[in-house]
């Protein structure tokens, strides 16, 4: 099967300097980028060519007033040592909602899936044999057009590279509830995965650090009083034997890990409530000693433990549990994820090999 998208590939690829077994997130790429321009109302034809550094005029919109969205997903090996994507449609879906809520075109769905294919076909020997590695996706989009004022962009770049990553490095993780700042708040961007949620979130990720936590626990804007999620993940409660998670609210992002946790626990018959959760609730239920676990749910880790949790002035720890639900749920999705269980919801996605000339 040839590649609808133009490739030109790499004469000097990294992947021989490349040490696999100590890769530091976020710092290590692999060769090639796939990118498509949005001018005159319309998407060229995607190329995927050698990643390297772009050029841009310094009025370029995206840089000024921030319309900038990106995905982040994962490429795995399955058993059979061959890549397959998890549920990229729905990160397809979710890009186009977040750039019809910066006033940013769609981009082709298909079209996307197939990017995708295609250019972890390309790095497929970017994904080690190290267990548990995978390939690190990150599309993006933002305005590219060079002009200063408040109107949407007329110019959009989309790009996809990715990364080779090791093992997720399972530490439990502790949480502050806070009181004073904002992720965001209804009618705002907050189901968006915009750029600037995450500029907004770094001075409170800070002081939460100061205080001696790993992460901020994010409460509604109004009234500082319901749950929403953790930094990059949802978040998820065990309380009296139920599982439950926030209802997104158009402030919470709609996870497709806290989507595929769900859709777990209805198929291996675990109790599962989406609702409001207010942190009063979650106090009570601490001291009736009524929380069974806490976790959070995202892309990166699958699922990641906490271990210690304050609310107002109220502390509470845990342990992990090894027979916990959380660790279940964790290990049905990493094994539907690579194949080691059926995957009977048809959610992972065969990147096919093509026979490149
Ligand atoms: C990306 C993201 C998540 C997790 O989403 P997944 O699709 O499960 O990776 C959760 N919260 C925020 C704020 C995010 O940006």
């Amino acid at each position: 099967m040839e590649s609808k998208f133009h490739i030109t590939k790499t004469n000097h690829s990294r992947i021989n300097e490349t040490d696999f077994e100590n890769l530091k997130f976020g710092t290590v790429f692999s060769d090639h980028m796939f990118e498509a321009d949005f001018k005159d109302g319309e998407w060229s034809k995607g190329v995927i060519r050698p990643l390297e550094n772009l050029s841009f005029h310094p009025a370029m919109v995206a840089l000024h007033y921030g319309q900038s969205i990106f995905e982040g997903m994962k490429a795995f090996k399955n058993v059979d040592g061959e890549p397959v994507l998890f549920r990229p449609e729905l990160h397809a879906q979710r890009l186009n909602k977040s750039a019809a809520r910066l006033c940013m075109p769609d981009f082709p769905e298909q079209e996307f899936v197939e990017a995708l294919k295609a250019l972890v076909d390309v790095d497929r020997k970017w994904i080690s044999d190290v267990e548990g590695a995978s390939l690190y996706i990150r599309p993006f989009m933002f305005a590219s057009e060079s002009f200063l004022g408040v109107r949407a962009a007329t110019e959009y770049k989309l790009l996809i590279f990715t990364m080779p990553v090791n093992k997720y490095y399972d530490h439990p993780v502790s949480l502050i509830a806070e009181e004073k700042y904002v992720r965001a708040a209804e009618g705002g961007v907050g189901e968006a995965k915009a750029s600037g949620n995450y500029a907004a979130s770094l001075l409170p990720a800070k002081l939460a650090k100061e205080k001696g936590f790993d992460q901020a626990l994010w409460l509604d804007g109004k009234e500082f009083k319901y749950i929403q999620e953790v930094g990059t993940m949802n978040i998820f409660f065990v309380i009296d034997g139920v599982v439950v998670t926030p209802a997104t609210d158009g402030a919470i992002l709609k996870g497709i890990t806290r989507k595929s946790l769900i859709e777990i626990c209805k198929d291996m018959d675990i109790s599962v409530e989406e609702r409001k959760i207010s942190i009063d609730e979650l106090i009570e239920a601490g001291k009736d000693g009524k929380i069974d676990e806490v976790f959070g749910a995202g892309t990166a880790a699958v699922v990641s433990h906490v271990n210690r949790m304050k609310l107002r002035d109220y502390e509470i720890n845990f342990e992990i549990k090894e027979d916990g639900i959380s660790k279940k749920l964790k290990k049905q999705l990493t094994n539907i994820r690579t194949g080691k269980v059926e995957d009977k919801f048809n959610w992972v996605v065969p990147v096919p090999s093509a026979i490149l000339v």
